[in-house]
């Protein structure tokens, strides 16, 4: 008897979710990297372009490796709809301004990703889009900044560097009640391990580049929600200004999910260990993981997600401390990205958060002795000799 994808668990979903073979039937999706479509007859085409007959017309438009990778992620969120573009800032880009125009208010976590804050703070502004930036981990704050013409509200959690968590269903509440949509970047928490639609979020953006892809080759990026929301809200501008991710990068994700959750996890149980590891090293000052007990929003992280991911900070005291570290890491690299089988580690207030004016990361509690870690997939037993030796030394 036929099943119902929406019934596999997720395990299943990853593997053969929004699969479609075609007649040479292969084992492995099929890249079709194709630009365009060819029709049978002039009036098949006119009845493509009307959308009476469903099938592809450009790849621009849609594609059909895309859409297995589309398919795919949209069943693991157990979002009615996906569409993927070709980065995370594509993403996150789209999402907002297919939601706002000029006259409108966005409020926004204070703790974004580096290019996040700029779309905020920087490019909004200069269509008409007011935005307020606040403190995500206060209800007030969140409560307070809400007006008449309030639209969006944006918020990653865990966020990018110090993994602070926002309450993401009362935060919900009161975008909803003030008649705004959320937007949750979970690119940190990742589809495994929390599912803000369930929270009550409208629309979720992820960077494909991270865990999804996992092994470091391709950008890409994915806005998931209800299909009449996202059709209203992303058709056209997706059609039309062009942020469609190639086919081939597309497969390379679609076969990424496939390990996901394999990998995540066990990303996840090293981080555990290594976030105890260095917690209790006498050169840190302070980590910061969610499956702390210790980390400020432990309560609400352990109530909306089911797994603490595997990032860690921490917090070596001065930059030459930090600094120190990097330089003397023989396993781990010195590497900005995130969710990589290889593990990485980077001192955000030089890298990723150097745009971020200075009174802006002290604000977010980012001082120049944080070190952000990535864990990969390496042995355990090599991470942590590479990881004490470095503190050794810091
Ligand atoms: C990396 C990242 C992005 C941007 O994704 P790209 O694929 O690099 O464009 C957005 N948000 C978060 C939280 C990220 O970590």
């Amino acid at each position: 008897m036929a099943q119902d994808p929406k019934d596999w668990k997720p395990a299943t979903k990853l593997i053969r979710g929004g699969a479609m073979r075609s007649g040479f039937g292969e084992t492995a999706e099929p890249i079709y990297l194709t630009q365009s479509f060819v029709y049978e007859s002039a009036a098949a085409a006119d009845r493509r372009f009307s959308g009476e007959d469903p099938g592809f017309v450009y790849s621009r438009y849609a594609n059909p490796t895309t859409q297995m990778f589309e398919e795919r992620l949209a069943l693991l969120e157990g979002a009615e709809y996906c569409r993927a573009v070709a980065s995370g800032m594509a993403a996150v880009h789209v999402a907002l301004t297919g939601l706002l125009k000029a006259g409108d208010h966005l409020v926004a976590g204070r703790a974004l990703f580096g290019s996040c804050n700029w779309i905020v703070s920087q490019w909004l502004p200069r269509f008409g889009v007011e935005t307020t930036f606040v403190d995500a981990t206060g209800l007030k704050a969140w409560e307070a900044a809400m007006r008449p013409n309030t639209k969006v509200v944006l918020l990653e959690s865990p966020a990018n560097p110090l993994l602070e968590v926002t309450d993401i269903a009362a935060v919900c509440k009161i975008a909803h009640a003030a008649g705004a949509k959320v937007v949750v970047d979970n690119v940190f928490a990742t589809p495994i391990f929390q599912q803000p639609l369930v929270l009550g979020a409208d629309i979720v953006v992820y960077s494909a580049t991270k865990h999804i892809d996992g092994q470091g080759r391709v950008l890409g990026g994915a806005i998931l929600g209800a299909k009449d929301l996202m059709e209203e809200s992303y058709r056209d501008i997706l059609r039309h200004t062009g942020p469609a991710i190639s086919p081939f990068n597309a497969w390379v994700l679609l076969k990424g999910l496939e390990t996901l959750d394999l990998r995540v996890r066990r990303q996840t149980e090293t981080a555990a260990v290594l976030a105890d590891l260095i917690g209790d090293h006498p050169k840190v000052k302070s980590v910061r993981y969610p499956g702390r007990a210790d980390h400020p929003q432990s309560e609400v992280a352990r109530a909306q997600m089911s797994g603490f991911g595997n990032l860690i900070a921490f917090d070596l005291g001065s930059r030459e401390a930090a600094w120190r570290f990097l330089d003397r890491l023989n396993l781990v690299d010195i590497s900005n990205n995130l969710g990589d089988a290889k593990s990485m580690a980077t001192h955000p207030s030089t890298t990723t958060h150097r745009a971020m004016p200075e009174e802006k990361r002290l604000e977010i509690g980012l001082t120049e002795g944080f070190v952000r870690m990535s864990v990969g997939l390496e042995d355990i037993a090599d991470l942590s000799r590479d990881v004490t030796g470095a503190l050794d030394d810091a």
